[in-house]
């Protein structure tokens, strides 16, 4: 069978699969950092690309190959660069896709360092950056320019998790000849497609879902287009910021089961919000699986499922907050996301302490607001852990 046109979760197993000498299961782990050519022709053909054959891990390495066709394969991409965290992604991105004199409008709560790295380093290679809520197509339509060469979004953002209508947003980013390079990173491919709506380029923090058991830090990109895929690879190879190949090995391991993880998660979130929802202690809640969410009609379009990110009100303010957090047992308080334990955090004190007051209110990152990344646990025993903090509370 052709490997596009298998279903999902068979490319979940078998995308990227390499067949060695021994027959092996699965992709063994080439621990090496160089390869040897078989004459000294051969090496100069290996770098002039006209043979084929690796050279040098970080330009390129088997087992890292393996992860980035998988992904390639599940975002219906031209080709994945692997990379050793999300941020070495975003900083390829951007690095790869802009010069001086360039303008970014960019989702207002993307992810903090993402918009330290624009506003703090682009900034002084002369790009400039506008930051709108692109859930709101005329907050972006208003805020491009001639000077415009890419739209940045993040959906579902962190931690309000708005939706983002990527096909509409594609079209102004065609209209004006920009790219549209979108952090996906809180729906997986398992949830959402942006290459299929219509963006140029997606990238993930693999740190999160598509590892999704908490061990490995990385990040990958995908590209729908060979000349932008090939300026992501030169820069990430330029640039230093490969991924190695053990972590590449125990991501891939992780991503197999992806789909079956979601899917867990995502029901039991689905309890929990509504829940959550119902308790006289919580003020309101934000899940995308909610009819109570804004952008819910939107996301039932754009995306597969409604993933198992939560965040919520404490009525009680940051106090109550906090008494949550310190009360609750099964859930680990910590920051990250989208891996088999459940994870709760404080935005305003934690993720997005770094953001001045007044920006973070304006957001909607009040002081208590709690976000809850729910694991692959019983959801009996979550809404219990949560129901004995949430009555201490
Ligand atoms: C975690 C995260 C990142 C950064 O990824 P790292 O792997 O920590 O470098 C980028 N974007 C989003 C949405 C994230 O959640």
């Amino acid at each position: 069978m052709d490997a596009k046109d298998l279903g999902f979760c068979s490319k979940l197993v078998h995308g990227g699969a390499l067949k060695d000498v021994f027959g092996s299961a699965v992709t063994p782990i080439y621990q090496t950092s160089t390869f040897g050519f078989e004459s000294a022709k051969d090496g100069a053909d290996r770098f002039a690309g006209s043979a084929s054959g690796y050279i040098y891990t970080r330009i390129g390495n088997p087992t890292i190959s393996a992860l980035e066709q998988c992904v390639a394969g599940l975002e219906e991409s031209v080709g994945a660069v692997a990379t050793s965290s999300g941020m070495g992604a975003i900083a390829t991105a951007y690095l790869a896709l802009l010069r001086q004199g360039d303008h970014v409008v960019s989702t207002a709560s993307v992810y903090g360092p993402t918009r330290i790295l624009m506003e703090k380093h682009l900034s002084r290679f002369g790009v400039a950056a506008t930051y709108v809520d692109t859930s709101n197509l005329e907050e972006v339509r208003g805020a491009l320019r001639s000077e415009t060469k890419m739209i940045y979004v993040e959906t579902p953002s962190n931690p309000l998790m708005q939706v983002t209508d990527l096909r509409a947003v594609a079209g102004l980013a065609r209209e004006r000849g920009a790219l549209l390079v979108v952090d996906s990173t809180f729906a997986s491919p398992f949830l959402q497609k942006p290459l299929a709506l219509g963006a140029d380029v997606v990238l993930h923090s693999v740190t999160k879902f598509i590892n999704g058991h908490a061990d490995v830090v990385g990040g990958i990109i995908a590209a729908r287009d060979t000349d932008v895929y090939r300026r992501l690879r030169e820069m990430m190879v330029t640039m230093g910021c490969n991924m190695d190949p053990h972590q590449a090995y125990l991501v891939h391991r992780g991503l197999k089961t992806l789909a079956l993880r979601i899917e867990r998660a995502q029901r039991s979130a689905l309890e929990i919000a509504s829940w959550l929802e119902s308790r006289p202690e919580v003020a309101w809640v934000r899940y995308i699986g909610l009819p109570s969410h804004p952008q819910h009609e939107l996301a039932r379009k754009q995306m597969a499922g409604f993933g198992s990110m939560i965040s919520f009100e404490m009525k009680g303010g940051m106090e109550a907050g906090r008494q949550l957090m310190d009360s609750v047992k099964l859930a680990m308080l910590a920051v990250s996301l989208g891996g088999v334990e459940t994870l709760i955090e404080h935005p305003a004190s934690m993720t997005h302490a770094g953001v001045p007051r007044k920006e973070r209110e304006a957001a909607g990152i009040t002081d208590g607001l709690v976000r809850y990344s729910v694991g692959i646990e019983d959801v009996g025993d979550l809404i219990e852990d949560l129901r004995r903090a949430l009555e201490g509370a």
